[in-house]
């Protein structure tokens, strides 16, 4: 089976490698370089941040993704060299208010990768001796880890680039879709150039919405600007990831810390704010005062590709009012947990795809289930 993946984000390139790895012939568009957009600017925490306020559809495909990494990590490094860098930090959620409603999830869902424990006095200290002293409890996910998401864009490519069944297109914008009959025949680029397959996936993160606009049925994905600063602090300086209102503090292996993030309507602006710069150096400060002695080295913004509640759209979708499903399948709207969501999403990508049996009940992921028609057409 020949599979055209538009959008080389973590997305497009798990799915490119769940696909591959399956026997299918894949090729994979990008407007851009691959991995530069959302996957390349995120934290790359491997849960969903106050896993409790989200959906079970999420935390599902999250827990999924955290076990997959683990997985996936050594039989990428082998055939690439490359280690995508996973930190089994811990973090502490530092949120008064969300103590008993954290603690009542993680028992209620007994799944080891989510233990929590309370934790105050010297205990949050020996934990984290580099946080405030004035905070005086935190609530302790010792198995949360995060992963190097720019490291792991670059060890996807390099594997893809190896696989003899996958073409990688970067530089290269889908435009639209060519259609008879209900089915794509192709996709056109911006030189008129024709892309045939027999399937086709959208995995173009927050510009799903655009490029979907010429159906019937509403794609109703947008982007959400998330900033982000980094400072460079000694390896294993700080041991544990932090969150406190929704900001959070994420150590690499190497002592770079990322600090984020915002979320701000702006459409598809990526310029930093200074002044949100400084609301996150301030929070940061707050949480950990010493890193007023440690450098700022760069600070960016990406684009999360938010849908209403926060569920990706896997599945394959109807081009038309008739809802017959075509050749073209959405793997999108991963917003704030795209990250960890991947590996589970391009593997349940694939099971559709090639007719296997599903990992996780695929009901709430449907397109068909829950795209709106649009009248206008
Ligand atoms: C600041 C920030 C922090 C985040 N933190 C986390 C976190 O800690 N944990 C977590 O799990 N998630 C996190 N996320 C969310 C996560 O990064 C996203 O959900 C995920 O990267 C989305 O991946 P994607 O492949 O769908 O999109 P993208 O990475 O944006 O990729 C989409 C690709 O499609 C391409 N494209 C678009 N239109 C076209 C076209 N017409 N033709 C060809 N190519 C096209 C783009 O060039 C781009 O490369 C964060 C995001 C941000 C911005």
């Amino acid at each position: 089976m020949k599979v055209l993946i538009v959008g080389g984000g973590v997305i497009g390139l798990m799915s490119a490698l769940e696909l591959s790895q399956a026997g299918c012939d894949v090729t994979v568009l990008d407007k851009q370089d691959f991995g530069q957009a959302a996957s390349w600017a995120g934290g790359g925490i491997l849960s969903p941040m106050y896993p409790w306020r989200y959906p079970d559809a999420v935390n599902q495909l999250a827990r999924f993704g955290k076990s997959m990494y683990q997985v996936w990590q050594p039989l990428l490094q082998q055939a690439t060299g490359l280690d995508i860098e996973i930190n089994p930090s811990g973090m502490l959620i530092l949120d008064q208010a969300d103590v008993n409603t954290g603690l009542g999830w993680a028992t209620h869902d007994h799944d080891p990768q989510q233990a929590a424990q309370l934790i105050s006095g010297k205990a949050l200290n020996r934990i984290n001796p580099r946080l405030n002293p004035d905070i005086s409890q935190g609530l302790w996910f010792p198995e949360l880890a995060n992963i190097r998401n720019p490291r792991l864009l670059k060890t996807l490519i390099a594997f893809l680039k190896q696989q003899p069944n996958v073409t990688m297109q970067p530089f290269t914008s889908a435009q639209h879709f060519e259609v008879k009959n209900n089915q794509i025949t192709a996709v056109i680029d911006e030189n008129n150039k024709h892309w045939q397959a027999d399937q086709y996936v959208i995995a173009t993160g927050a510009w799903s919405g655009l490029l979907s606009e010429q159906f019937d049925w509403q794609v109703p994905v947008k982007p959400i600007q998330g900033q982000m600063i980094l400072f460079k602090a000694p390896a294993q300086w700080l041991p544990t990831m932090v969150m406190h209102q929704g900001i959070y503090l994420i150590p690499r292996l190497d002592g770079h810390i990322v600090c984020g993030s915002s979320t701000d309507d702006v459409g598809f602006n990526t310029d930093v704010n200074t002044e949100t710069g400084l609301q996150l150096q301030h929070t940061a400060y707050q949480l950990v005062p010493e890193l007023q002695n440690m450098p700022i080295v760069h600070a960016w913004a990406g684009l999360r590709p938010s849908v209403p509640d926060g569920v990706p759209y896997i599945g394959q979708m109807p081009l038309d009012q008739t809802s017959a499903l075509s050749n073209l399948w959405l793997n999108c709207g991963h917003f704030r947990n795209g990250l960890v969501m991947a590996p589970a999403s391009a593997r349940l990508l694939k099971q559709q795809m090639l007719g296997e049996s599903f990992m996780v009940d695929e009901a709430a992921y449907l397109p068909v289930n829950r795209l709106a028609y649009q009248t206008f057409n």
